[in-house]
């Protein structure tokens, strides 16, 4: 794949990552280059297994590649600096969202968290009713505690948790995999109108192609650590052409979305 000029808020560039096991070496992504551009959403898609969450740990500085550069705005992610700074625009939502929340802490309490740790300059009382009011809450909730919220309001403050620093950037893994279905059309809700209206940029990880579609513009498809095809999401939907995303196609839930 050949690099677009455009400018890239994160970029991947010939990321390589392999894992010594006790039964070998696993090559769990093999040369992928990425892009994601300036408020875009874009899906990964691929089978268990096929380097999709360590493509993120690498993307987000977690992990260190192998061989191959990520760069955040043209800028090499090196140093601990650039990555706090990457860490800070570029936020990351767990599989699961509500499970990281510490069900003893107040709302406030963890929605000031990242704003503190990330020292963001302005008044956080302002910028956490903000983040709470994106995904549907409001100040009446700030004084609960996360076990006191029902399922969709625990996901939402998970979600206003990431949003609260204002990143550019959302990196989503498998983020409704786990939920049942009206919860999982909730969340995709929230992320698409967070996308569309306030030009959030999207990396949403995703087995499930039709979530995908529903909020990517386009999408890599990932097997073997190794990007098999490429394009808009509609399209790998209606016509794969890899083996590999006609599987993914064959598998998608017909209600899933
Ligand atoms: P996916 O998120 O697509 O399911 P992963 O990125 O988690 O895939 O894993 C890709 C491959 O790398 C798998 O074979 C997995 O077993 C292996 N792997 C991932 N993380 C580690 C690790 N920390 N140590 C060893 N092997 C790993
Ligand atoms: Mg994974």
């Amino acid at each position: 794949m050949t690099l677009p000029a455009e400018p890239a808020t994160l970029r991947g560039a010939g990321l390589t990552r392999t894992y010594g096991t006790r039964s070998g070496a696993v090559a769990a992504v093999r040369g992928i280059d990425l892009a994601v551009r300036e408020g875009e959403a874009l899906g990964l898609v691929g089978p268990s297994g096929s380097g999709k969450s360590t493509l993120l740990s690498l993307l987000l500085g977690v992990e260190r590649p192998d061989r191959g550069a990520v760069l955040f705005d043209g800028s090499p992610l090196t140093g601990r600096q650039q990555i706090r700074r990457v860490r800070q625009a570029v936020q990351y939502i767990p599989q699961d969202p509500a499970s990281s929340l510490d069900p003893r802490r107040s709302v406030e309490r963890q929605l000031r968290e990242p704003l503190r740790r990330f020292r963001i300059p302005g008044d956080h009382a302002s910028l956490v009713l903000e983040a709470l009011e994106k995904v549907g809450l409001g100040a009446d909730h700030l004084g609960r505690r996360a076990h006191e919220l029902s399922g969709g309001q625990a996901q939402r403050v998970a979600i206003a948790r990431a949003l609260v620093t204002r990143p550019r950037l959302l990196l989503a893994d498998e983020a409704v995999s786990g939920l049942d279905l009206p919860l999982r059309h909730q969340v995709l809700e929230l992320l698409k109108e967070q996308h569309v209206r306030g030009g959030l940029g999207l990396l949403f990880i995703s087995h499930d192609l039709a979530a995908v579609r529903f909020l990517c513009d386009r999408a890599l498809v990932l097997d073997h650590g190794r990007v098999v095809e490429e394009g808009p999401a509609e399209r790998l939907l209606e016509t794969p052409r890899h083996p590999t995303t006609q599987e993914l196609v064959d598998a998608v839930p017909r209600l899933s979305v």
